[in-house]
């Protein structure tokens, strides 16, 4: 088995002092584990922090999202160019950003054309509304999203996809490891018909959506699901490294 990945994505819920604390307790506890990839994605204002309490660390360091542009009168947002000269991973396409803050199919193909001119590893979210699953339609949502997010993407090395069902996150409700595992074989499909068998095998997938120690080992199991991306129990450091652990147990 590949050594398991598992993203943390802190969102915007820790102040520079939190984030220097939960990088600290992590790296405390985590440091000596063997057999698992760990990316922590701290907000924007705590990234060069946490870089400087995880450096020489085999923990990674990503941003949760960044512009398309190289640089420009773009007030508040933040470019590939600054995001590399701090990390090499970004989050692009959240639900939350493209619910909340309307973020297109197409700012989102942008933003992962960028990151590849930049180097930068992205981790394309992808997945369906609660109604759209309902009405059996999470298959062409997530289908049309991935190729959406790809469409001026031309190599995907440094590609990861995260499955998460928007009704799972942040919810409690995960889905079953057997239905993300259902989707996930869709999107490995999808990932070898746009790249061809060779390139898309090697994509990693993540499932995302209200993962616990307790379910952890069950997703990382299934044939197409090579990590997980965290949201809220990423923020406790008891869960987080009780779930590393759990995953680092797999391998
Ligand atoms: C997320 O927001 O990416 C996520 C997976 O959140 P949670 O783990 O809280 O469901």
């Amino acid at each position: 088995m590949p050594v398991p990945i598992i993203a943390a994505n802190w969102k915007m819920t820790t102040t520079i002092k939190e984030a220097k604390a939960l990088a600290g307790s992590i790296r405390s506890r985590l440091e000596k584990l063997k057999g698992i990839q760990i990316l922590v994605f701290p907000p924007f204002p705590a990234i060069e922090s946490v870089l400087s309490i995880l450096s020489k660390s085999r923990i990674a360091i990503g941003a949760q999202n960044m512009y398309f542009s190289d640089r420009g009168p773009y007030t508040g947002e933040v470019s590939p160019e600054m995001v590399v000269e701090l990390c090499k991973y970004v989050i692009l396409g959240h639900s939350e950003r493209r619910l909340l803050l309307n973020e297109s199919d197409q700012e989102v193909a942008l933003k992962i054309q960028a990151a590849s001119k930049y180097k930068i590893k992205p981790i394309l979210c992808i997945g369906e509304t609660f109604q759209q699953k309902e009405s059996d339609q999470a298959k062409q949502v997530i289908e049309r999203q991935l190729y959406a997010g790809t469409e001026y993407l031309e190599n995907p090395t440094d590609l990861m996809v995260a499955y998460e069902p928007i009704w799972a996150i942040g919810t409690g409700v995960a889905a079953t490891p057997e239905e993300a595992q259902l989707n996930m074989e869709y999107i490995r499909a999808c990932l070898e018909k746009r790249y061809g068998a060779e390139s898309g095998r090697k994509i990693p997938l993540l499932y995302g959506g209200s993962v616990t120690k307790e379910n952890v080992s069950r997703f990382i199991y299934q044939k197409d699901i090579d990590g997980t991306l965290i949201g809220q129990a990423s923020v406790n450091p008891d869960s987080f490294v009780n779930i590393v652990t759990q995953a680092a147990k797999l391998v």
